[in-house]
């Protein structure tokens, strides 16, 4: 998912929904905006595309204010209907709050069983849902302490943008998994899960949000709070780097892109093969088949053309759509591939059946060899932090080897980027110190959870 806000700027649900078309990449489930005057919250939600959600001029009549928050929705966590697409909006005995999450809570379920048992009735099937109802029930004066301690009961990702009717906070948890970036627009305060929607909008970035930090931002200003405790280590997900921030953006105090490209660079170093050219799985292996073709000195080729009307199929949560996505999305160009020896670079092999599909494709198009380079290791484990892989047994590299996936996908030559290799090609931009979360790829997850989800979605 993806979270924006603005705070103090008389075109704030404008700017929001300019912010969410930035973040649709990072999901076109459903979205929505909730707009606050000072008085009250207003909200727009919608499932879809952010601009087919907010189709019509008269929408943004009816989100007035000065501040806004937003949110962009692919489901890890609940079902993929209507009542889960946030922001979520309450009202309870102290007022309004709106709530836009990105990342996934490992005991939701937990703490929600425990509040229905003394009474709680929950309204949506989301994680989200539980940090409400915690904050609602809390006995603190402050919203500040009583979002701490609702907090301090949750477990797990989240980057949060919340709106009250006059003031905006923003949250990342204490490993900080996901991404979250603060910045500045005549003289308003902005959030985004990622900088590419402060260039839209021409705010300027000022810096990320720290890890276990809560900014609370009013008419008075920005005030910063560590309410966590210190020891937690800092986590956050290098599956932004290898695939889902988009490339002109910069997370975790670094552009995405020069390190994208580093990866290729390092499997080019790791797993040299002779061929005419290498090419990308658009657009998710580009910036990683271009440092591979330039640390290998073979030519970079467009030999596969996208359709940019059809979205990350992935995010489509049906199997029927998710095949059909293949040849809807890719394209070969015969003239490019016929008779050569081809590499082909992707950032990520999760079922392995798109990946079979493009090598098909390929190998259609006349390619002599087509040799398959993945700019990150087999992601066998799934994630329980906020990004959608399906349960392990899906996951091919979770039952197979490297020899049977090559043979799967019909390559002749298949090598991922090892742990090593990540790690080399992030040393060279001075992260080697940084302790990113790789649980889907070592199976080392940061923050456990309950037993029983374990065994359910591990085993
Ligand atoms: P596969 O060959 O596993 O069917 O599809 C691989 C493609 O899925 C890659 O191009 C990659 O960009 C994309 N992908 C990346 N991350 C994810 C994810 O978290 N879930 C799913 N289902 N696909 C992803
Ligand atoms: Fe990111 Fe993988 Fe960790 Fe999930 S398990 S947070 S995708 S690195
Ligand atoms: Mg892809």
């Amino acid at each position: 998912c993806g979270v924006f806000g603005i705070f103090g700027h008389p075109e704030a649900a404008n700017l929001t929904y300019l912010g969410l078309y930035a973040l649709q990449h990072r999901g076109q489930e459903g979205c929505g905006i909730v707009a606050s005057d000072g008085l009250h919250l207003k909200a727009h939600l919608g499932m879809g595309l952010v601009a087919d959600v907010f189709r019509r001029d008269d929408i943004f009549e009816r989100l007035p204010g000065s501040s806004a928050i937003g949110h962009v929705r692919y489901s890890t966590a609940g079902g993929n209907d209507m009542k889960n697409v946030q922001p979520i909006v309450v009202d309870y005995s102290r007022g309004s709050i709106a709530v836009a999450h990105n990342g996934n809570l490992v005991n939701a379920q937990e703490v929600r069983n425990a509040l229905e048992k003394s009474g709680s009735i929950f309204s949506t099937t989301s994680d989200t849902e539980t940090i409400i109802h915690l904050l609602a029930r809390s006995q603190s004066d402050s919203l500040v302490e009583r979002l701490c301690e609702a907090l301090m009961q949750v477990k797990g990702a989240y980057s949060l943008a919340i709106l009250t009717e006059t003031r905006m906070i923003a949250v990342r948890d204490p490993n900080g998994f996901r991404p979250l970036s603060l910045g500045t627009l005549d003289g308003a305060f902005v959030v985004s899960s990622e900088s590419c929607a402060f260039d839209l909008i021409e705010a300027e970035y000022i810096r990320e949000v720290e890890p276990g930090e809560v900014i609370v931002i009013d008419k008075n200003g920005m005030q910063s709070y560590f309410p966590f405790p210190k020891e937690t280590r800092n986590t956050p997900c290098i599956f932004e780097y290898i695939y889902f921030s988009r490339p002109d953006s910069r997370i975790f105090n670094r552009m995405v892109y020069p390190v994208r490209k580093e990866f290729g660079r390092q499997l080019a170093r790791q797993y040299p093969v002779d061929a005419d050219l290498v090419m990308a799985v658009p657009d998710s292996g580009m910036a990683a088949a271009l440092g591979y073709a330039e640390e290998a000195g073979i030519p970079f080729e467009l030999g596969l053309i996208r359709n940019h009307y059809v979205g990350r199929t992935f995010i489509e949560p049906q199997q029927s759509i998710r095949h059909f996505g293949v040849k809807l999305k890719l394209n070969p160009i015969r003239e490019v591939i016929e008779g050569k020896r081809v590499i082909v670079v992707d950032d990520s092999i999760v079922r392995g059946t798109t990946s079979r599909k493009i090598v098909k494709m390929i190998r259609n198009a006349g390619a002599k060899e087509v040799h398959v380079r993945i700019s990150s290791p087999p992601t066998s484990y799934p994630c329980f932090y906020g990004i959608d892989t399906p349960s392990r047994k899906e996951l091919i590299s979770a039952s197979h080897t490297i020899e049977e996936i090559a043979r799967y996908i019909t390559a002749d030559s298949l090598c991922y980027l090892n742990l090593d290799g990540l790690h080399a090609a992030l040393a060279q931009f001075g992260d080697h110190k940084i302790d990113f979360c790789e649980a889907c790829f070592s199976g080392n997850y940061p923050v456990k959870f309950p037993r029983l989800r374990e065994s359910n979605q591990l085993g």
